[in-house]
């Protein structure tokens, strides 16, 4: 199912001490909180799937997770440091190799999405299996994704090279979700904890919206105007309510499983 990358040989050393920055070090941790947590909700799959955040401070790096290890298992120092060209910079291991084929492209290729989260979490990736647009507009928790939703439709079977991720760039436009069809999804975002918490509401969002189709009744789908008026007042607080939800995801796992910080 998964591949580790068969990088080219590591180059030797470290290049600058500012990877040992406060700064960075806090990314680790706030990114390790999201593996832990999401292995939790039953958001993971196995040592499959990856989470990504750009380097603070080096645009040309970013953290993911080591492949052959599972959510539950990432600690803060166990992300890689890779490069651009599939280096890994620091840390053992290699990242599984669709993790760096699809998220080295989309960091490059669209600046805005510092955070890249890739989850074949069940309930979204359930929608992403449907013909049509996976996501209806009938729920509250729903909107908060309604301006900002891609759907690729292209399902090119594992992305084992560059074009797949420059592809994925390419469509993504102004959106943060990507439902990947017959695949999973695609969380970007300009920090750990709005990638987090959008793809912790898309889950829900999705489990709801499954629920309710389970019925095999019609869906009460939220007209067009409040739906885009519903939008616009639940994005103007996300920042904050992004940063808070992962501040209580951190005190959480610092109570429950600290290690998670090593
Ligand atoms: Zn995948």
């Amino acid at each position: 199912m998964a591949h580790a990358l068969g990088a080219p040989a590591a180059p030797a050393i470290l290049r600058n001490t500012e990877l040992d920055a406060d700064t960075v070090r806090q990314a680790r941790v706030d990114l390790a909180a999201c593996f832990r947590m999401a292995g939790r909700l039953g958001m993971h799959e196995g040592i499959c799937n990856h989470f990504s955040f750009v380097v603070p401070g080096r645009d040309d790096l970013f953290l993911v997770n080591p492949y052959g290890w599972a959510f539950s298992e990432i600690t803060a120092s166990r992300l890689l440091v890779c490069d651009f060209n599939g280096h890994v910079v620091a840390g053992d291991g290699v990242p599984e190799a669709t993790a760096f084929f699809i998220h080295a492209r989309v960091h490059k290729n669209v600046g805005r999405a510092k955070a890249a989260f890739h989850t074949h979490m069940p309930n979204a990736t359930a929608l992403a299996m449907l013909e049509g647009p996976p996501l209806v507009w009938a729920g509250q928790t729903a909107l908060k994704f309604y301006g900002r939703t891609m759907v690729d439709e292209e399902y090119g079977g594992l992305a084992l090279d560059e074009q797949e991720g420059d592809r994925i760039a390419a469509s993504i436009g102004d959106a943060d979700i990507v439902f990947m069809k017959n695949h999973g999804v695609m969380v970007v975002g300009g920090s750990v904890a709005e990638a987090w918490d959008d793809l912790y509401y898309l889950e829900r969002a999705a489990e709801v919206q499954r629920m309710a189709m389970a019925t095999g009744r019609t869906l009460k789908v939220v007209p067009e105007a409040m739906a885009a008026r519903t939008y616009a007042q639940m994005r103007e607080g996300d920042r904050e309510s992004a940063r808070l939800h992962l501040e209580s995801v951190k005190r959480i796992l610092a109570r429950e499983e600290p290690d998670f910080m090593h």
